[in-house]
């Protein structure tokens, strides 16, 4: 099923359609289409049994108009420079569109970590920041976990940063555990931020809650947490998967006991649920269906068979132009990551004004901040959608170029 992926030649194919009705300069589409800074290195690392070993490592720094480049680190072999500078100008366009100022980055090592200890990571994670030295710092470039990272890694990212540069500086990074100055509510956050979303559209179609089915196609922090919150709200979860198994569940599987089975027996596991593969799972019966996982899901072969009425772009880039397109012909409404998934970023922007303040807000605090902000985004691009009559992918595409071309503008760059 897997068509051949270009993610940052999709980029520029959709950048192309948006400078074009937004009329763009040369100048703000050459800034617009160019990374200002490409970082590469090699890592060398001695494995647990004193082999070694070189992995290759990328931060993609795309576009600072806005403000500090802001964007994840994802251990993945598929995690090469083209997908890491697509990734990068998805950021600064998703930063602009929950309008935080922030620009857009991106990093990637590219290695499978599944086949690394987790002492092998650290030194890895450690590796990764003093290779880069120079690279990220509270005003300048500030990572986050992505794709097989998580908070522990961003401690020790934090660490080896403040061993170098000599002081503290919590703010260089976010997505770090608590006791390190981490946002409380930011595990949960994608997930939150696109069930508000989504909540917002069901609304606003009247739909009933207790009547909609959800199939989730990964189950990591993306996936596990929008299943739960979902499952708690009422929804009913008729598929679910992670990268070694796909279950569906025409009466409704719950997350929370499946996550605990699979902590206990690594693998997703539910009592009458159907093993199914990937492509079946995407093809299910269901209302609204979530990709993620990993981007390039919904294909010209996967789109078609999609029987979801509404797709929620938890990953990012589970969608190909094919795919796209053929959403669009269907009548399908797909919630574009760049607004699905932005409430990642936006918790890490409070929790990198937390970090500045040096006072902490209660889950609370970030959650009523959280609302009316991806609240407020959904309605500009619902609204956009329907005045320039696109998708909410082109919508959300122009209200970010414009932004960041507004702040071009006001440097000089027209
Ligand atoms: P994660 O590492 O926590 O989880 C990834 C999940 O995907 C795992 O459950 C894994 O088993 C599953 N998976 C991998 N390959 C799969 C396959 N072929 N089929 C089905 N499942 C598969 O990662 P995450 O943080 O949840 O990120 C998932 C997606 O969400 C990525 O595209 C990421 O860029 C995006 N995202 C995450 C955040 C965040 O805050 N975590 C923010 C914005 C976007």
């Amino acid at each position: 099923m897997h068509q051949e992926n270009k993610p940052f030649a999709f980029y520029l194919e959709r950048l192309a359609r948006t400078a074009e009705s937004l009329d763009l300069t040369p100048e703000q589409r050459t800034a617009l289409e160019t990374p200002n800074a490409v970082i590469e290195k090699e890592l060398s690392i001695v494995r647990d049994d004193g082999r070694k070993e070189t992995l290759r490592a990328y931060r993609v720094q795309f576009n600072n108009a806005r403000g500090p480049y802001k964007g994840g680190i994802r251990f993945h072999p598929g995690a090469d420079l083209d997908e890491v500078k697509a990734l990068a100008a998805a950021m600064a366009i998703k930063c602009a569109v929950v309008n935080v100022p922030f620009g857009g980055g991106k990093g990637g090592i590219q290695f499978d970590p599944k086949q690394y200890s987790t002492a092998e990571i650290e030194r890895i994670s450690r590796t990764f920041i003093r290779e880069m030295n120079g690279t990220f710092g509270i005003n300048k470039d500030i990572p986050a976990p992505d794709v097989y990272t998580t908070p522990q890694i961003m401690g020790y990212m934090l660490d080896e940063h403040e061993k170098m540069v000599g002081e503290s500086e919590p703010g260089m990074i976010t997505g770090k555990p608590i006791a390190l100055g981490g946002s409380l509510g930011r595990d949960t956050s994608t997930a939150q931020g696109g069930v508000y979303v989504l909540e917002e559209l069901v609304t606003m179609r009247g739909l009933d809650r207790e009547k909609l089915r959800v199939v989730v196609q990964g189950f990591g922090n993306a996936g596990y947490h929008a299943a739960s919150i979902l499952h708690e709200l009422g929804y009913r979860i008729v598929g679910l998967s992670d990268s070694k198994n796909a279950l569906l569940d025409p009466n409704g599987l719950d997350p929370i006991a499946i996550h605990r089975s699979k902590q206990e027996h690594g693998t997703l596991a539910s009592p009458g649920a159907r093993t199914v593969t990937n492509e079946e799972l995407l093809a299910a019966d269901c209302d609204i269906l979530i990709p993620a996982a990993l981007d390039n899901q919904l294909t010209a072969t996967t789109a078609p068979k999609v029987k979801a009425s509404i797709i929620l772009e938890l990953a990012n880039g589970p969608t190909s132009p094919e795919g796209d397109a053929i959403f669009e012909e269907r009548g399908i409404t797909v919630i574009p990551d760049v607004l699905a998934n932005a409430g990642g970023v936006a918790t890490s922007y409070f929790e990198w004004v937390q970090n500045r303040q040096q006072f902490y807000w209660t889950k609370e605090e970030v959650f009523e901040r959280l609302h009316p902000l991806m609240a407020n985004a959904f309605h500009a691009i619902w609204t956009t959608a329907k005045e320039k009559r696109t998708s909410l992918r082109e919508a959300a595409f122009v209200l970010g170029v414009e932004r960041i071309t507004t702040a071009l503008a006001a440097r000089g760059i027209k």
